[in-house]
């Protein structure tokens, strides 16, 4: 197995290839390094088969999009990942093929929901669940705590003690660690009950990351042009949920909402289908629809995408154009369908 950690910077990007096909994955591209990464790729020989996310990125701008459409490489995440355009979602116990190379995907939430690592026998990429001598933060972006200590203790910590451990980041300089160092010593972990872990996670009283506004929606819409201004995070806090449940009662009530699906046509139309009588606008295009919609004073209107991230942000921009009676539907047509609901395909 080829491997290399490419980005001498606190955000890690790692190449995995085969050295026999020469099948190459890229986990956690950085966007302003597409033109890099494809150097690299050339000059080891490799063609990018997949391209991995190892959950939605708060700190900086995925290159996934771009290295996906330049070398039609797949782009592989989480299946709770809130994104469009995933060729291959995965869940825990998958396995990605690279020629002779395994990559176990072991599913671990709490830094973000879509949280995975992937494990090849030697080593795990552990994403921001577990970073040397630390864990990545679960204040923000649907982090939780506890989620991210059983996804640790239980899934990583099961590995082999030996297994090294490569982080999405680094703040500190370290470049080396393995499971048996982590349980031993992790200063964050080692010693701490699951109730004590969440407390100090609950105060640790970061700042967001800099860049979070623009990183994070646009990973999460994969919206790239100027035509959608993303809504500041009190916009988005202040948009009004509802439950699946509570979107069916709402849909056998008189008169009937407006349901608006803001995915992709390929999702709309694609395994988790629509719910029926939904109205597609993409949410590139929703802006330029704001006006009608909020034209229609008497509507309710829920807004429906994959996993309710995309459209909260539909939402809070329905919102901010004039809509008032704007509800998001919670958890998506993920949790739409994992209640059994009714879809259309
Ligand atoms: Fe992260």
């Amino acid at each position: 197995m080829l491997a290399r950690e490419l980005n001498r910077s606190t955000c890690k990007t790692y190449l995995v290839a085969c050295e026999e096909t020469r099948a190459a994955a890229l986990i956690d591209p950085v966007k302003e390094r597409v033109d890099r990464y494809l150097a690299l790729l050339a000059y080891h020989r490799c063609t990018l088969t997949f391209v991995i996310d190892t959950h939605t990125h708060a700190d900086h701008r995925t290159a996934a999009l771009d290295l996906r459409d330049l070398t039609g490489a797949q782009l592989v995440m989480h299946r709770r990942a809130p994104a469009p355009l995933v060729d291959r979602h995965v869940t825990d116990g998958d396995r990605l093929e690279l020629g002779t190379v395994r990559l176990d995907v072991l599913a671990t939430p709490g830094h973000t929901p879509d949280g995975i690592s992937l494990y090849t026998g030697d080593r795990v990429f552990t994403g921001d669940t577990l970073l040397i001598h630390g864990t990545g933060r679960a204040d923000f972006a649907g982090g939780d705590a506890g989620a991210q200590y059983d996804s640790i203790t239980k899934k990583l910590f099961a590995l082999p003690e030996a297994t090294l451990i490569f982080p999405a980041h680094d703040y500190r300089g370290h470049t080396q660690s393995t499971i048996g160092d982590e349980k031993r010593s992790n200063p964050r972990l080692a010693g701490r009950s699951r109730d004590e872990y969440v407390t100090l996670m609950g105060n640790l009283g970061l700042p967001l990351p800099e860049k979070i506004q623009e990183s994070l929606q646009a990973n999460q819409s994969a919206i790239e042009d100027e035509a959608v201004h993303f809504p500041t995070f009190a916009q988005l806090n202040a948009v009004r949920q509802l439950s699946p449940e509570e979107v069916q009662a709402r849909l056998a009530a008189a008169p009937p909402p407006l349901v608006v699906d803001v995915r992709e046509p390929s999702e709309f139309h694609g395994e988790l289908g629509h719910i029926p009588g939904s109205t597609l606008i993409p949410l590139r295009e929703l802006p330029a629809h704001a006006p009608e919609l909020a034209a229609r004073k008497d509507a309710d209107i829920i807004v429906v995408c994959r996993a309710g991230v995309r459209s909260a942000t539909a939402a809070a921009i329905l919102t901010g154009s004039g809509c008032e009676r704007v509800w998001n539907l919670r958890g998506g047509m993920l949790d739409w369908n994992e209640e059994g609901r009714a879809v259309e395909r």
